[in-house]
This record gives C-alpha cells, structure tokens and sequence, in this order.
C-alpha cells in the first residue's frame, strides 16, 4: 500500500524527525514483516537516516553542508536555490528499512529525518510498506 505523510517545516534548512509518523503508518497497516521504503519526491528536499538522540549531530550535519555548499556561489540556476538541489542529491531521495516485528529495524541511535533545503514549505513524503 501507498501512503503520503505531510510535513510542514518552518526554516530554510531543518531536519525533520518523521519516525515515528512513519512507524505509525505501519502500525496501521498491520503489516508485521516486510520493508518499507521512504521517498522524497521533491528536488530541494531529501531524507536520511542518522543519530535522532542527540540533536547536535542533525546541527553539525545542516553546519557542514552549508559550508561544503553554499547558498551564494555564483550559481548559474535562475530560480536561486542551487545550493537546496546540490543537497539534495548529496543526501538522496529514498530510504528502505526493514521491518519486522512490526517494527521498523532501526538502531537504537538512529530516526529518520525529511531534511529542507528551500523551506519553510508544505511538502510531501510517498510511504510504500510492502509485506513479506
Ligand atoms: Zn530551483
């Protein structure tokens, strides 16, 4: 089944924790074991599995893409947000993770974040839970 997951965000750049929206979309499906796969389907917008329990490391991430690519460096896109499209290839439109139990097979450390590269905007996420 195909489910959407709307997600508002209310900066230029953030990382957004969607875990437990997504684990909630299992939970409803009843779907006990099986994968589920995340997609972005937007060109300035990308998703990414990393630490959750320490909100610095999502920080140090966002710190460290706008140095490696800035939002100003002499980019040849009319619409003026290179930097968001770069990034969002960098980090990638889709995840796939595992569940079992239920559950979704992640660390213990580890949530699942819609990252914005050109907010604040209403964006989308396309949830596919596929059972075994
Ligand atoms: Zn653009």
């Amino acid at each position: 089944m195909i489910r959407h997951l709307n997600v508002r965000t209310s900066k230029r750049t953030e990382f957004v924790d969607i875990t437990q929206d997504i684990q909630a979309l299992i939970d409803d499906s009843g779907i006990k074991e099986g994968v589920c796969y995340v997609y972005v389907p937007h060109t300035t917008a990308a998703v990414t599995i990393n630490e959750g329990a320490d909100p610095s490391v999502k920080r140090d991430i966002l710190m460290m893409l706008e140095k490696l690519v800035p939002e100003r460096a002499g980019y040849a896109h009319m619409e003026g947000n290179s930097d968001a499209h770069i990034k969002s290839s960098l980090i990638g439109a889709s995840e796939v993770i595992i569940i079992e139990g239920g559950r979704l097979q992640l660390g213990t450390w580890q949530s699942v974040f819609f990252c914005e590269f050109d907010g604040p905007r209403h964006r989308r996420v396309v949830i596919k839970i596929v059972g075994d």
